[in-house]
């Protein structure tokens, strides 16, 4: 499913004295099929965007288009229904919204809620608890009594229930060890591989921005200020620094190399290896 974002604005507390713009004329394709990362300073409207892309916020101008339907201020809440079927948002500690007496309730609610059958919500909770990578006896067990990480995973398998066609990630490894961090992401990519998921990857990590993402945009200021390949906008420290944005790790590193070995020799290197 296609995405568009055409000149979209959003003030929250519109027409009162509290009115505050925290977008301005938001412009973003993102293709189906495709992996987008959004990043930016924290303010710079990434929260607000996010909440964009299923109709939680609706722009105060401008149109969101998700597939052939269109989001607009005047938007009824009957025609949001399917869309928010269709995208999926893992919230931060998405762990939180756990709330059945056991683990298979929790992952079948949402799609019970949408009008899927019973047999039918369990079938999926049944492949999806293995699919996040938890053992199916899991499926009995109060989510209270889980460890965190087990719980991230129950509340995404929740998430995937819906069988969205879009997923939103909202600095999904927030709280988690660096090998879960990294367990969780390549679940994510897995999933938009295998699924060919829209994914949409909102965070703080430049390393996950450049390592999966096939189109990077950076908000700064409520604006959408660069779209481009993480090549490219990676590559280039200025315009990071221009923004506030560290380069990732794996930049830095080069860089360092450079600076002892000179850039040439690093270039021939990267080249011979490519
Ligand atoms: P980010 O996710 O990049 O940190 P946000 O989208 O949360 O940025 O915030 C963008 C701007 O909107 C910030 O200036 C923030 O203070 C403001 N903002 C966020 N939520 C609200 C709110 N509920 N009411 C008023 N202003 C808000």
């Amino acid at each position: 499913m296609d995405i568009q974002l055409q000149q979209v604005s959003y003030a929250y507390s519109k027409g009162t004295p509290f009115e505050k713009y925290a977008l301005h004329d938001v412009n973003l394709s993102i293709k189906s099929g495709t992996y987008q990362a959004i990043i930016g300073h924290t303010g710079s409207g990434k929260s607000t965007i996010l909440q964009h892309f299923n109709g939680l916020l609706k722009p105060s101008e401008g149109t969101v288009r998700i597939g052939d339907r269109i989001i607009e201020a005047e938007k009824k809440a009957k025609d949001l229904k399917s869309i928010r079927q269709k995208v999926g948002i893992v919230f931060q500690f998405p762990e939180h919204q756990l709330f059945e007496e056991t683990v298979l309730k929790d992952i079948m609610f949402g799609p019970m809620n949408f009008g899927v059958s019973q047999q039918e919500a369990e079938k999926r909770a049944r492949s999806l608890i293995t699919l996040v990578g938890l053992p199916e006896s899991i499926l009995e067990k109060s989510p209270f009594d889980l460890s965190g990480g087990q719980m991230r995973r129950v509340a995404i398998a929740g998430v995937l229930a819906m069988e969205p066609e879009v997923i939103v990630l909202d600095e999904p490894t927030a709280g988690l060890d660096p090998r879960g961090q990294k367990e969780i992401m390549g679940l994510f990519y897995e999933l938009h591989q295998k699924k060919s998921l829209t994914t949409i990857l909102v965070t703080h990590s430049m390393e996950d921005a450049a390592r999966y993402a096939d189109q990077v945009a950076i908000m700064h200021e409520g604006s959408c200020v660069l779209i481009g390949e993480p090549r490219d906008i990676f590559g280039d420290e200025q315009l990071l620094a221009k923004y506030h944005l560290e380069p990732p790790r794996v930049v830095k590193f080069q860089r360092q190399v450079e600076k002892m070995i000179g850039k040439q020799l690093v270039k021939t290197c990267l080249t011979e290896e490519e």
